[in-house]
């Protein structure tokens, strides 16, 4: 059984991390974006009510996105675990989730963290160029395009995605900063924490998440 709680800033690795773990071990990723987008296309009761928020321009609070959690739990390929990834990202969310698992007789079975410096994050990310003609994307240092600005495929001009300035990420990161700081302790005072050095080749953090995992408590 894999209960597993991924941390990471954004553009540390984690979504790749999350889909190789989810192949290897047969348990499913959880986004609660997926999730939410999910209940609302169906239009389910929980998805229509949080679309009214939405579209009231509130926020979707932590009750709300503590219940799609729970539902998305209690679906059968969740048998043999899960991998949480964006959730809890508060320590009320924390909580309600001990409970949720409580509940049905689970616990968490590991938390891990991928720790790469923000000046390494902002580098990678702000390197980023996207095709506006095609899509194609690539970065000025690790996918250079054969003619600076320049697509490859079609010859469509290359720009930086909004999501991709520095100034943007900077933020993000703070943002994230703030709210995971108190989860990593809160995870690391119950002994569920490991951290793990992201700036390592993919295969190699990937080898020390899977030896994180595999190792007993
Ligand atoms: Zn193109």
């Amino acid at each position: 059984m894999l209960n597993l709680i991924l941390l990471g800033a954004p553009g540390a690795g984690k979504g790749t991390q999350a889909d190789l773990l989810s192949r290897e071990y047969s348990v499913p990723k959880i986004s609660t974006g997926d999730i939410l987008r999910r209940e609302m296309a169906e239009n389910t009761p929980l998805g229509c009510s949080i679309r009214n928020k939405i579209n009231a321009g509130q926020l979707v609070s932590d009750e709300d996105v503590t219940k799609l959690v729970e539902l998305r739990l209690s679906r059968p390929d969740c048998g043999n675990g899960f991998i949480l990834d964006g959730f809890p990202r508060t320590i009320a969310q924390a909580e309600a989730l001990e409970e949720i698992l409580k509940a049905a007789g689970r616990e968490i079975t590991k938390v891990i963290e991928i720790v790469v410096p923000d000046d390494v994050i902002v580098s990678r990310m702000s390197g980023r160029r996207v095709c506006s003609e095609c899509g194609a994307t690539y970065h000025d240092k690790y996918n250079a395009p054969d003619t600076e600005g320049k697509c490859d495929r079609c010859g469509g001009p290359l720009r930086i995605r909004e999501d991709d300035r520095a100034d943007i990420v900077s933020e993000r990161l703070r943002v994230y900063h703030e709210q995971t700081a108190p989860l990593s302790a809160y995870y690391s005072r119950k002994g569920l924490l490991c951290r793990i050095d992201g700036m390592e080749e993919l295969q190699d953090t990937y080898a020390n998440v899977k030896a994180a995992i595999e190792a007993k408590k």
